[in-house]
């Protein structure tokens, strides 16, 4: 029976969703995420802000939420060389994969995660990779996070879960779980509070909440929030 678990949290739609999920499932639920030169700052300080809004808005999540836990990751600047870490423009290669992609980046995460929840004694790693995102990195895959689940409780000898609440689901479909979660205060603050645009505009405020509105992850976003607003019973026609 597992009773914890340790979120990759980086303060996205995604993650925040994964936490919802986390803390209406488990007992005790800590969260943790990576700074390696992130662009924007403005990530790392979107997750601080979700965590206080759960803590306030849920109060029957709030007890179950612990430490939240921030790795220096810098040395993934000196590895990589890619849109997220250094300030190029965001386009696909000719590998099929966006220039955002780091490799082994995700591999690293979960490795990390993994000894930080051997520590802290937490069961399942939760995170919110998708095989149905246009990006296709294949560190998010599922039989990547399957092969990591075994490879991390064999090489830790300590049995961990790795549980990807969004692997099949589209964006649509994530907004209609966090609403399942914590109804429309939760898709609110996702709305307000969560960060997603690659260029951390936080100047332009949409139905969908703030970005650019032109980058590849606002469009998903803003695509994903109108298909699940035209679901709801009083949605424009
Ligand atoms: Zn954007």
């Amino acid at each position: 029976m597992h009773t914890s678990a340790l979120v990759l949290f980086s303060g996205g739609q995604d993650s925040t969703t994964c936490l919802a999920q986390a803390l209406s499932k488990y007992q005790r639920v800590e969260t943790v995420a990576f700074d390696y030169g992130q662009r924007h700052k403005v990530e790392l300080e979107a997750r601080l802000n979700v965590l206080r809004e759960i803590k306030t808005q849920f109060p029957h999540w709030a007890h179950k939420l612990g430490e939240d836990h921030l790795l220096d990751l810098a040395v993934l600047g000196q590895v990589s060389d890619c849109s997220l870490t250094r300030d190029v423009a965001f386009k696909m290669e000719s590998s099929g994969l966006p220039n955002t992609f780091v490799p082994g980046r995700n591999l690293l995460f979960l490795t990390l995660a993994a000894a930080l929840a051997y520590r802290r004694d937490l069961q399942v790693l939760v995170t919110g990779v998708c095989e149905t995102d246009f990006s296709g990195y294949p560190d998010c895959r599922d039989d990547t996070m399957k092969a990591m689940q075994l490879a991390l409780s064999l090489g830790m000898d300590k049995r961990f879960l790795i549980e990807t609440p969004l692997m099949w689901i589209d964006k649509a479909d994530t907004w209609a779980l966090a609403h399942s979660l914590g109804g429309a205060p939760l898709v609110d603050l996702i709305v307000e509070h969560t960060h997603t645009c690659y260029l951390g505009d936080r100047e332009h405020r949409h139905a969908w909440g703030y970005g650019c509105g032109e980058c590849p992850a606002c469009e998903l976003r803003a695509r994903g929030f109108g298909a699940y607003a035209a679901t709801l019973p009083n949605a424009p026609v």
